[in-house]
């Protein structure tokens, strides 16, 4: 990989990278805007419990620099794929206000449709389902609808710890129907960069991340550099048996040497 090259795109992930439970982490907000001030900065995160205009809302409520096209999320590729394979009736397990953005972007979508009818089973992170939900999109899947998840993280960040997320509830819907998606669009899907790619080649994108199976892979698979924070998931002694180390292992944002790789000629 051509590292001699400026950076001249920062992709960053954001729970547990740039904030935890909705508090940025030390220096974080002022390190963004000043590499907002030298070069695009988009934000990408696996989290599908709240919609993309929620998580505008609060980066911006938190004082990150956002543009019009900023925020990469997996339901708009969802959404998009739904559009692409022509799909009407879409049984979407997500939360209240994750669908009502659904219904927002596209009213000619189904999305409660009969058992019978349903065609396709999306499932975002869903943290607020009840038992009844969870059997209705059982029942779809024993009928044969296709299956598609935003994301496969086993777990999500949390101030308490971490918390169960699709992975987790993937790994229950296989015990019980041997059933697995035929599809998922979150990290490390290299889909997830597609607006960056498109701009920028992939050795010009550093992307900025906590975690080594979704962030750090997604980078790998893109081609893309990477910085690790260690304020997330990952820690020091995850990375002993690593065949492929990250570029750049920072403890936060704030500490990334984003002066050298915005200008110089790197390492
Ligand atoms: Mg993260």
């Amino acid at each position: 990989m051509e590292k001699s090259k400026p950076v001249r795109a920062v992709v960053f992930d954001l729970d547990g990278t740039l904030y935890l439970s909705g508090k940025p982490y030390p220096g974080a907000v002022e390190t963004v805007k000043k590499v907002a001030e030298q070069v695009p900065v988009f934000y990408l995160s696996n989290n599908t419990s709240k919609s993309p205009v929620f998580y505008e809302n609060h980066l911006r409520r938190m004082g990150f620099p956002l543009s019009g096209d900023g925020l990469l999320s997996a339901l708009t590729n969802a959404l998009a794929m739904i559009h692409e394979q022509k799909i009407g009736n879409v049984f979407l397990f997500a939360n209240a206000e994750v669908s009502e953005w659904f219904a927002a972007q596209d009213p000619s979508l189904n999305l409660n449709p009969d058992m019978n009818e349903t065609e396709l089973v999306l499932m975002a992170y869903h943290n607020a389902f009840t038992y009844r939900e969870l059997c209705e999109l059982s029942w779809r899947l024993q009928r044969g609808a296709r299956f598609w998840v935003t994301h496969t993280d086993f777990v999500c960040p949390d101030v308490l710890g971490p918390v169960p997320d699709i992975g987790s509830f993937l790994a229950m819907l296989e015990t019980a129907y041997h059933i697995r998606p035929e599809l998922y669009f979150g990290k490390p899907n290299p889909e997830m960069l597609s607006p960056v790619l498109a701009k920028f080649a992939p050795e010009e994108i550093l992307l900025v991340g906590d975690r080594l199976y979704t962030d750090f892979e997604l980078s790998r698979r893109a081609g893309s550099r990477f910085a690790l924070t260690l304020c997330g998931e990952t820690k020091q002694d995850d990375l002993i048996h690593l065949s492929e180390k990250p570029e750049i292992v920072a403890d936060l944002v704030r500490d990334i040497p984003f002066e050298e790789l915005l200008t110089s000629t790197g390492r």
